[in-house]
Parts: C-alpha cells; sequence; structure tokens
C-alpha cells in the first residue's frame, strides 16, 4: 500500500519511514483475520508531521518553494522571509492593509467586514467567501494572520495580482504555538481598492477547502468534523480522546502541557488523503494519524487524524486504545523530536494504548507470537526499517517494539519506562540509538542484555499464553 516512490527513496527521512509505518500498520493488523476487530485498532505515527514528498511520487521534483500547505505539517528552515520589495510597492501596502482587516475580521468574527474585502464583481468569488466564512466562523481562533512571503509581479492588463502568503492560525485553548500554511492568494485592484478575488491553499486541502466544519469540544479537547459528520459523533470524538488524554497523563505522571489536541474526523478516506496530502490507498487501513503543525515541527500545535472507515468500525475498546496510543504521541510530543528512535516511540504508544485493557497478550501480539511458538524468536530491537510499509512483518516488529516496551515496564514500572523514555528523549538529535545505550547504562543493562532478557520474556509469555495487558 505504500507507493514505489517510498520504497525507491535513498535514505528516506525518519519523518518518512514513521509516515509509511504508521500508515502500513493498520494494513499488516487488518491483515489478521482471525483477530476480533478491536485488535485492528491502533496506529498513529510519530513523526508524520512531515510528509514526504515520496509519498505522492514527487521526490525528484524541485522542493516546494516555501512551507507546506498542508495542515498538520511545516517544513522547518522552509519558511521564506517577507518579501523585500513589499515596503517599497504602495499597491503591496494596499494589499497588506486589506489582509489585515481580513485577518481582524475572522478574529474579531465580523462577517462583513471580512466580506468587504472580497471582489464582489464575481459572483464566483464573493459566493466562496461566503462558504469561506461559514466554514470558518465556528472556529474559536485565537490566531488568524497572513504573513506576505511573495509578492509577485505588478498587476496585469485586468489588474489581477497573485500573492503568496504564510496563514498562521492557532486555535484558541487548544494550540500553544502557530500552525503555518502556504497560501496563494488573487488579489484584483478595483475601484474600491484592491480584494481578495481568490483565496487556497498551495498544497494539501484545509479543513475549510474541503467540506463543512463542525465543532465539538470536550474541556481542552476540540474535535473538529469536515462534511458530512454527525455531531453526536464529533460530540463523541471530543469526549473519548478527553478521556484518553486523561488517562494517557495520568499513567505517564504528566501534567497536560498545552490543550488539545486538535482531532480532525474528515467524512471519509478519501477527503482524509487530500487534508494529508496522500494517497487514498496509503490511508486506507489507518485508524489515526498524529502529526504537529507547528514551524518547525514544534509542539504546541498538534492533530489527531481520525479515519472513519476504520475507527467507526471498532468496538468501544478498540477506540480507546486508538486514541490512547494517538493521546501518547501528543504527550510525549513524538513528532517533534529525533532523539528517540521509532521502537521506543511505537512501543511506549502501544503499551500506554493497550494498558490495563484485559487483552490477552498472544492475541493482541499474535503475529509475534507465531513467530516465537515457532522458534523464531527476534535476534535485535526494531530498526527504523523495520517500521517501514513495505516491511512484510511490520505487525511484527510493531508487537516486538511494544513488548520491549512492557519487560521493561514489568522490571522497573510504569515510572521506570518513562523515566527511561525521557532519558532517551534528552538525549541528542542525531543519534537515538545511542541515547538508548546511554540510557540503558545507567540501568546497568547493555543492549544484548536487554534483548536476551526480552527474548526469555516472550519465550515466557509464549509458553504461558495467558498473560493480559
Ligand atoms: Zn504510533
Amino acid at each position: 500500500m505504500t507507493p514505489r516512490a517510498d520504497s525507491a527513496a535513498a535514505a528516506p527521512t525518519r519523518a518518512a519511514l514513521a509516515t509509511r509505518a504508521a500508515l502500513a500498520t493498520r494494513a499488516a493488523f487488518a491483515s489478521r483475520a482471525a483477530l476480533p476487530s478491536y485488535l485492528l485498532a491502533s496506529c498513529l505515527l510519530a513523526a508524520c508531521a512531515v510528509v514526504p514528498q515520496a509519498s505522492t511520487g514527487t521526490k525528484a521534483s524541485p522542493p516546494p518553494p516555501a512551507v507546506s500547505g498542508e495542515p498538520g505539517r511545516t517544513l522547518a528552515g522552509d519558511i521564506p522571509t517577507v518579501d523585500e520589495g513589499a515596503a517599497s510597492d504602495s499597491a503591496l501596502l494596499a494589499i497588506a492593509e486589506v489582509l489585515s482587516t481580513r485577518a481582524a475580521a475572522v478574529l474579531s468574527g465580523n462577517e462583513s467586514e471580512f466580506l468587504a474585502t472580497v471582489d464582489h464583481s464575481r459572483p464566483a468569488s464573493l459566493n466562496d467567501a461566503h462558504r469561506m466564512w461559514r466554514r470558518i466562523a465556528v472556529v474559536p481562533w485565537a490566531q488568524w494572520r497572513y504573513e506576505l512571503v511573495d509578492s509577485g509581479s505588478s498587476a496585469d492588463s485586468a489588474g489581477l495580482r497573485p500573492i503568496t502568503v504564510v496563514l498562521h492560525i492557532r486555535i484558541d485553548g487548544v494550540d500553544s504555538a502557530d500552525s503555518l500554511t502556504q497560501e496563494s492568494l488573487q488579489m484584483v485592484a478595483t475601484n474600491a481598492g484592491w480584494k481578495v478575488r481568490e483565496e487556497s491553499s498551495t498544497h494539501a486541502e484545509l479543513p475549510w477547502e474541503a467540506g463543512d466544519v463542525s465543532i465539538a469540544r470536550a474541556g481542552e479537547v476540540v474535535a473538529m468534523g469536515v462534511g458530512d459528520v454527525p455531531q453526536e459523533e464529533l460530540d463523541e470524538v471530543a469526549a473519548r480522546e478527553r478521556a484518553a488524554m486523561s488517562d494517557v497523563t495520568a499513567l505517564l505522571g504528566r501534567r497536560q502541557i498545552t490543550g488539545g489536541p486538535l482531532v480532525v474526523v474528515p467524512q471519509d478516506t478519501a477527503m482524509m488523503a487530500r487534508l494529508l496530502d496522500r494517497p487514498e490507498s496509503a490511508l486506507r487501513q489507518v485508524a489515526a494519524v498524529t502529526t504537529t503543525s507547528a514551524a518547525g515541527n514544534q509542539a504546541g500545535a498538534d492533530r489527531v487524524w481520525l479515519s472513519r472507515s476504520v475507527f467507526d468500525g471498532q468496538p468501544p475498546l478498540g477506540r480507546m486504545i486508538v486514541l490512547r496510543h494517538e493521546a501518547t504521541h501528543v504527550v510525549l510530543r513524538s513528532a517533534s523530536t529525533s532523539s528517540t528512535p521509532l521502537w521506543l516511540e511505537e512501543g511506549i504508544a502501544e503499551f500506554v494504548g493497550y494498558h490495563d485493557s484485559g487483552v490477552r497478550l498472544s492475541t493482541a501480539a499474535a503475529d509475534l507470537f507465531a513467530d516465537v511458538n515457532n522458534g523464531n524468536v527476534p535476534s535485535a530491537l526494531p530498526t527504523s526499517d523495520a517500521f517501514d510499509g513495505v516491511n512484510p512483518h511490520l505487525a511484527r516488529d510493531y508487537h516486538a517494539a511494544w513488548t520491549v516496551c512492557l519487560w521493561l515496564a514489568d522490571r522497573l514500572g510504569v515510572d521506570g519506562l518513562v523515566a527511561f523514555y525521557d532519558q532517551v528523549a534528552s538525549g541528542t538529535a542525531t543519534d537515538s540509538e545511542k541515547n538508548v545505550d546511554e540510557a540503558l547504562r545507567s540501568l546497568s543493562l547493555s543492549r544484548s542484555a536487554l534483548v536476551q532478557r526480552w527474548q526469555a520474556a516472550l519465550t515466557l509469555w509464549a509458553t504461558q499464553g495467558q498473560r493480559r495487558v
């Protein structure tokens, strides 16, 4: 299900690996027809905040000129500076004023001021603006700001002037950092001054471009339905995510540092694919994806994307496991760090997702225990490559990561597992496995000793077969 462009990409980035792993894991789980459906629940992705160009087969193309347009990712260092020519262009100063007015109208909820920035001479532009307003007005914005990054050329003979901006948005009570999206605006010179003829994302669709937007709130969690999503379903998602965040923060001993996350619920897989700029085929088996959309992939604008086609088919326990797994990524800021190896990110998320769920381990991790029962005990911790979507043993390797964390928690307690994670996460961003080795040393463990003891535990759990998690 992963495009061949991915597997052909040389030296894939960690983010790319993580993304593919997350996307493919659902498929691997789904292939186990004998398992109860709730076990098909899990995985989302630690670092899917940056969706590689390779995923759409455009890796060989020149890089995008500015930030990505996807709601859910920005590329560190790719944000262009404000156009230096703007200050010397009186027309641009006027355009900047219009954009400022437009942004202020969004923040103050002033529809007439917003519409006053629109080109009324073109019915389609006015209709688009009315629709955009209807969709964005339901969102509690704390920030809506246009940063001009490409002033284009001067107006053509029809008075049109295309410009490029970075839209800074922040949802009140949810985000602690701005989410950035590159947009293209078509400005037009009219007798009443410069007006907006068109405004659109330059990359992936924004939710309000894809469909009607609805909102549900549960404490600091906001759920955003896009398109035809029943309000009662959205209310339930928000409540469940709030409970998951509460479970996870309690288990991990963390205060919830910021609000959120924003849970985005597109009406169907096709829409989710457009919003994430992913091929639909890569999302068909995915229950959820976690991203951060703050500048430079920093934390503070966390998004959990739910795929209704998979998530809605889960019983309550399966939904809880999925949302706890995602909440773990959010709480641990998985999308914002490269100090931790993927096996630890996904392993601890699975550990928390299933914690005290009562599910039998040998059932939940059937792929792994089938191997163990056949004498094929894993010989090493899963590498980053093991989380590549093209890995035919992806589910087994996810379960391997999980059971390493399970063994660590057995030995150290949950607090000890979290402390271990924290120690690894505090290490260098360039060598996550070295961070693991150093954290193990503080436990008087070598990597080989960890592997040996984990192997022994797997053999024991396979023999007993009764352990529940
Ligand atoms: Zn995950």
